[in-house]
């Protein structure tokens, strides 16, 4: 007798990066109905979520979309596994995803999670040991595939199950892509990010503004996050100036104000957009001033009018000498 066979489903997160799309083609490939979940996040590249709809496109698989939010923050500054080499929780954060990714599985009666996870790829969460203590602190235990190196992997319930056939997986492990490039190549796909546009969190200059921030605002949202990815950043005792490197950055700025924010330019010279965030007091307001015109085109032995304000506010007007030093130097760091 012919018994039917139901199709599997399956959530496989989705970075829109080689190694994901790869694991998806692996999975999707066998008959598995495929849903692709990827996460937002403002440390991740703005790109993410339109590589991602291309890359799901081109795969001709569904995807959704998961904003990791404020929780995901509390995790960064408490992890209980620790960092990596800068502010990257990566073992604690790989755990988070993979439970947002069981909660989908549950919501939408999928049968298993699959990753492209490459055995030994990364120092912190991709060691045999992690990838094990992953599985177990999600509770997804054998229900958690990563198809790149389940050859070197034990057993999952997909395989024994015969959902998907081991042989058509592979024993992947280490740094090196060219198996999985070779793959992409030969399927056609030519829709994903490269490696390099990753985490701002693996990067150190970010990480420090990033607790720079921590430290004034312990409870900062993914707009004050975004904020310090944009021009040079600046503290006062207890806030932040951004100024502007180029129009794109300007218009970043202006964008992610708040109403309470200030904003500052040079009516009468290019000049970048400053944003004061923090209190609004004289002395940081001089500052701001200084350092919209000291990044300025105005020349360095004239006064520079300043327009400063915000809406609700209204706009003033400052004349202010053009900063010639450091403008940090007596209250904090230089600029990165
Ligand atoms: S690199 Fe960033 S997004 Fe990736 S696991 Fe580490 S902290 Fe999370």
């Amino acid at each position: 007798m012919f018994l039917f066979q139901k199709k599997k489903k399956a959530i496989g997160l989705f970075s829109g990066g080689l190694d994901s799309v790869v694991a998806a083609k692996l999975i999707a490939d066998q008959g598995v109905s495929v849903t692709l979940l990827t996460f937002l996040s403002p440390f991740f590249s703005d790109k993410t979520e339109s590589i991602a709809s291309l890359g799901a496109k081109e795969l001709g698989l569904k995807i959704k979309f998961v904003n990791l939010g404020t929780e995901h923050l509390k995790m960064i500054q408490k992890p209980r596994f620790g960092y990596g080499s800068a502010l990257n929780p990566c073992l604690d954060c790989h755990i988070f995803m993979l439970r947002k990714a069981k909660e989908l599985m549950n919501k939408l009666r999928a049968d298993f999670v699959f990753t492209g996870e490459v055995l030994g790829q990364r120092p912190m969460s991709q060691k045999r040991s992690d990838l094990i203590l992953i599985a177990q602190e999600t509770g997804l235990r054998d229900l958690i595939l990563r198809p790149l190196s389940a050859l070197l992997l034990p057993l999952t319930r997909p395989e024994k199950k015969g959902w998907v056939d081991r042989e058509k997986l592979l024993g992947i492990e280490g740094r090196s892509r060219k198996k999985q490039l070779s793959l992409a190549q030969e399927h056609g796909l030519q829709v994903y990010s490269s490696p390099a546009g990753g985490c701002l969190l693996t990067e150190k200059e970010f990480a420090q503004k990033l607790k720079i921030l921590w430290q004034k605002w312990p409870t900062i949202t993914p707009r004050e996050i975004s904020l310090i990815k944009f021009g040079r950043f600046f503290e006062t005792l207890d806030g932040i100036i951004m100024v502007g490197r180029n129009q794109e950055e300007n218009k970043n700025l202006m964008k992610l104000k708040s109403s309470v924010d200030y904003f500052f330019n040079c009516p009468d010279w290019p000049s970048p957009t400053t944003i004061l965030v923090g209190p609004k007091k004289k002395d940081y307001i001089r500052r701001a001033a200084s350092l919209t015109a000291r990044y300025s085109d105005a020349p360095a032995d004239k006064k520079v009018f300043v327009e400063y304000g915000n809406k609700k506010q209204g706009l003033k007007r400052i004349e202010i000498k053009k900063a010639i030093f450091s403008p940090n130097r007596k209250n904090g760091p230089e600029s990165f």
